[in-house]
């Protein structure tokens, strides 16, 4: 195994994963930290994602080195931690502790801190983070409820939550190429720096970069670095980069469209789906009184409808107005909870019914209807959209479609189906 990935939440690991499998690698996704006997599958690269973006710090570094040890003897050549493009994390962590505790088990003693995605708009710039053209700390991001953004300055932000000095590497010197990076590197590290913050405007930038840190036992950063290591993995080791999909591709069977995100795209994908398949609107009261109840009654109706070239629909997605009144009505956090134990007891029912191919439209939901199901890993198949794969579980014989609210365009549920058309 080549790349070992600690992804710090899930639909994080999943979008790296999906950067990985299209850029040649081959890759198995696990769901927090794999059973000690639990041996990774013959796979380029394993993704172990964690839910450690927000919790304490001590939690966060004990579940990354438990991470690592695994994936240590699992044999990987290079560490790769996974945080979100917009940096997500507060003057405490988590990013630096992590860093920190990863680069002094491996005896690293400098890495690179790149979050830049540019296909989604997070470019870096002297050292700066921009969302689409604005810097962090005037993006959305800023109103962020648990991770608010306040300053876009990489390097400021990583040494408050870290224990060393960092370093932009100016544009000039990405554009230069590989060599001309890792003699950067080489300097900062002699001048006692810790954490190299690399400018990246464009994927090219980001090729360079994969190149040059090949040396690095950790490197750190978003899914567009994962794009260059991918790539230099690739050359290095003379892939084919065609076979990486392959395990993770559905074969098709009984599928059925869940969704529990009301976004905006989310909307416009049900609205648009629902006119061309059997489709169910919740009743969230009802997930709250009686979600299991409730969930095998709509079990029994998708079980009762004749075969269609579409698969069914249930969804809770619904529009900011109606949102806010139930939310006001039954409680914001209660009625989330309520419609995410009604999927999860839905999604049980359906299994054991047989059905084999789940979409689900939701990060939230996506995390609940996989424990669920009690899946643990997964192979990564073919992207629909970007950050978006099939995948296919290695416990059972299930494949998921798993999308965060904002993702894919408006006829994905369809599009997702094509695949095993
Ligand atoms: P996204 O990826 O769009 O954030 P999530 O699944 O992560 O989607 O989060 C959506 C949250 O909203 C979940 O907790 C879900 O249960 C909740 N939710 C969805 N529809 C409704 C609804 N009609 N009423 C109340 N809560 C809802």
């Amino acid at each position: 195994m080549y790349l070992g990935v600690i992804a710090d939440d899930f639909t994080g690991g999943t979008d790296i994963a999906g950067f990985l499998v299209q850029n040649g690698l081959s890759v198995t996704q696990y769901i927090g930290v794999p059973d000690a006997s639990l041996n990774a599958r013959e796979t380029d690269a394993a993704v172990v994602s964690l839910k450690s973006r927000s919790c304490p710090k001590e939690e966060a570094v004990d579940a990354s080195l438990a991470a690592l040890r695994w994936l240590r003897e699992q044999g990987c050549e290079q560490i790769f931690f996974k945080y979100c493009s917009t940096f997500d994390s507060t003057a405490k962590g988590n990013i630096g502790p992590v860093t920190d505790a990863l680069l002094d088990a491996l005896g690293g003693e400098i890495t690179v801190m790149a979050p830049a995605l540019p296909v989604n708009g997070r470019t870096v710039y002297l050292g700066y983070l921009f969302v689409n053209g604005v810097p962090l700390n005037e993006s959305g991001m800023r109103h962020h409820p648990v991770t608010p953004m306040l300053d876009a300055n990489l390097m400021r932000l990583t040494e408050q939550q870290s224990r060393g000095k960092a370093a932009n590497i100016p544009v000039a010197v990405v554009d230069a190429g590989p060599e001309a990076i890792r003699e950067n590197l080489q300097t900062l590290r002699e001048n006692g720096y810790r954490y190299a913050v690399p400018d990246a405007l464009t994927e090219e930038h980001l090729v360079a970069l994969g190149e040059a840190v090949s040396g690095l036992p950790l490197v750190t950063g978003g899914s567009g670095l994962g794009m260059g290591v991918a790539r230099r993995i690739r050359r290095q080791h003379g892939l084919d980069g065609r076979s990486g999909t392959n395990a993770g591709k559905p074969p098709g069977g009984r599928c059925v469209v869940l969704a529990g995100s009301a976004s905006v795209m989310t909307n416009a994908q049900v609205a648009r789906y629902s006119a061309i398949a059997q489709a169910k609107k919740i009743d969230v009261r009802r997930c709250l009184t009686d979600a299991d109840g409730y969930a095998a009654e709509v079990a029994a109706w998708i079980g009762s409808l004749a075969p269609a070239p579409t698969a069914p629909l249930v969804y809770a997605t619904t529009g900011p107005d109606e949102l806010v009144a139930i939310q006001k009505t039954l409680g914001a956090e209660a009625s989330g909870l309520a419609v995410e134990r009604f999927f999860a007891a839905l999604a049980a029912r359906l299994l054991d019914a047989g059905v084999d191919h789940f979409i689900v439209a939701g990060g939230e939901t996506s995390g609940s209807v996989v424990k669920a199901l009690g899946i643990k890993a997964f192979h990564i198949g073919p992207q629909i959209a970007p950050g978006v794969p099939w995948v296919r579980a290695l416990d059972r014989p299930v494949s998921l479609a798993l999308k965060s609210g904002n993702f894919g365009n408006e006829d994905f549920f369809s599009t997702a189906q094509d695949f095993f058309k």
